[in-house]
């Protein structure tokens, strides 16, 4: 069936799981992260389609439907599943994407790794995902594509489908010219960028790097500018901007430049936060920690994260303030989600490494100072630590968004908790009233989380209050109104 939105993005919208000898489709157990969110978007069309890929051993003879009809509490919706071998999945997102464009993304130059990029395969799998969305696109239809591991699929689909609506959402930072044009393919993605309608960013310094990448490669003009909206402008801060490029006239016609941050689901989130059971378990957790305050960071394990710099900083502070030793107490939640490339696995070394070395340097029998967990926490269990600590210290080197932030907010039910956040983190520029972190300087690093510990409740509550205003400002719900006037274009006869 022809479906008025397709969802072009990497992974499927359930869990496969073996149930009896037979694979059954499972919603996602974690109802937060991005998946649920998008699927909610096929209730406001009368017929959604989603394309993933789908592991098989034949790319031609998957030996399963390459097409499913799905229906779950988000309705009924069509999957198409393109069938990829471990070998295209490794080149195109285990190579390409994550040792090519990952590093470049985040201004890591020196992690780039050119060599063993297999362009033509990478081509080849987005050429095979723009081929199923065009199959899926009704007339008109709006074919909604996410994340750099897809960035040639608008040009390939414009020229497919000329007739259909293309948006495109970046969920990572996007560099400046100086550090995108180290990809050699750089144009090539720029120009099928130039065939969406809409390219979407997180905050307005990612789409102002887009448009001088653009004007660096392409004869095309800003045609617009708005100002930013005070509620993005954190005073001072790395990532913060004044004015914002809205509109780019490409070669296929003007292309909307859109600012929409990436939220959590607030009410859900405040509803485990208060549930019995979760109180009961921070009352616990409290417990234990008698007099201790509990520091938490929470992330995946990418040198991306900035965990070594942070625990570097943790073993600086502990050596400066003797008096904080016994007193706090770091979590320092590190998940590997690519234990198969080496780049994590040397990370994960390395954290753990410098964890045993201050453990060791000040820990005693009755005190470890960190608490190094490597496998991922449930997210109801998550927003009780969320709760039980102090400080949440998130300092990434460099990040889109960064929604564990935003989540140790929503769940601080209680109106308390300090946050230590990254200037370098997306979310910074909404949450001018956390404690703002250099991760490149180790004296800033050391004062913020030191600033953090000393504050008084009424600083504490304040910046809590402020922060909560915002992070149900640019809440899920206010993420989807930026697709909906795609979705419902204003009909050229209305008055
Ligand atoms: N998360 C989790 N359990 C863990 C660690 C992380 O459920 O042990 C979730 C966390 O709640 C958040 C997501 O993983 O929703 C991480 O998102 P974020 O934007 O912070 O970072 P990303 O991994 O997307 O770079």
């Amino acid at each position: 069936m022809p479906s008025d939105l397709v969802i072009v993005y990497h992974r499927q919208p359930y869990e496969e799981v073996e149930e009896n000898g037979k694979t059954v489709l499972r919603e996602n157990k974690s109802p937060n992260g991005i998946v649920p969110t998008l699927k909610s978007f096929f209730g406001k069309v009368d017929h959604g389609a989603w394309v993933a890929w789908k592991l098989a051993d034949d790319s031609n003879e998957p030996g399963w439907d390459r097409q499913i009809e799905v229906d779950d509490s988000f309705g009924s919706y069509s999957v198409s599943r393109l069938p990829l071998t471990q070998r295209q999945v490794h080149e195109f997102y285990h190579v390409t994407s994550k040792e090519a464009f990952w590093p470049i993304l985040h201004s890591f130059k020196d992690r780039y790794n050119y060599d063993p990029v297999d362009w033509p395969n990478f081509r080849e799998v987005n050429w095979r995902f723009a081929e199923a969305a065009a199959a899926e696109a009704a007339d008109g239809a709006l074919v909604w594509v996410h994340d750099y591991n897809l960035w040639l699929v608008p040009g390939y689909l414009r020229q497919m489908r000329p007739d259909v609506k293309i948006a495109f959402f970046h969920h990572t930072p996007f560099p400046a010219p100086d550090m995108f044009n180290v990809l050699p393919w750089r144009k090539e993605i720029i120009e099928s960028l130039m065939a969406c309608d809409s390219v979407g960013f997180h905050i307005p310094r990612y789409a102002t790097n887009f448009a001088a990448v653009v004007q660096s490669l392409m004869d095309v003009e800003v045609t617009d500018r708005a100002n930013v909206p005070d509620d993005l402008i954190a005073e001072g801060t790395a990532l913060t901007e004044r004015r914002v490029p809205t509109i780019l006239n490409g070669p296929f016609g003007d292309v909307n430049l859109s600012v929409a941050p990436v939220g959590v689901d607030v009410e859900y989130i405040q509803a485990r936060a208060r549930e019995e059971a979760t109180q009961q378990r921070v009352k616990a957790l409290r417990t234990d920690l008698g007099d201790r305050k509990l520091i938490l960071s929470v992330g995946r394990t990418d040198y991306t994260k900035g965990g070594i710099e942070q625990l570097e900083s943790f073993e600086r502070v502990l050596e400066e303030r003797p008096e904080l030793r016994g007193q706090v107490q770091l979590m320092h939640v590190s998940v590997s989600a690519n234990r198969d490339m080496a780049a994590y696995g040397e990370i994960q070394s390395a954290i753990e490494e410098a964890a045993g070395r201050i453990n060791g340097r000040f820990g005693s029998l009755d005190w470890q100072p960190i608490t190094l967990v490597s496998r991922a926490i449930p997210f109801k269990d998550l927003i009780a630590y969320y709760q039980a600590a102090s400080v949440a210290w998130i300092t990434p080197l460099a990040d889109g968004m960064n929604l564990v932030a935003k989540e140790f907010i929503a769940s601080r039910v209680d109106g308390d908790g300090a946050l230590v956040l990254s200037e370098f983190a997306g979310a910074a520029v909404e949450l001018g009233a956390a404690v703002a972190t250099n991760p490149f300087s180790a004296r800033s690093m050391d004062v913020a989380i030191g600033q953090a510990l000393d504050m008084s409740e009424t600083e504490r509550r304040d910046r809590m209050k402020a922060m909560q205003t915002a992070v149900r400002r640019y809440d899920l719900s206010s993420w989807g109104k930026s697709i909906d006037a795609l979705l419902h274009p204003p009909r050229k006869d209305a008055a």
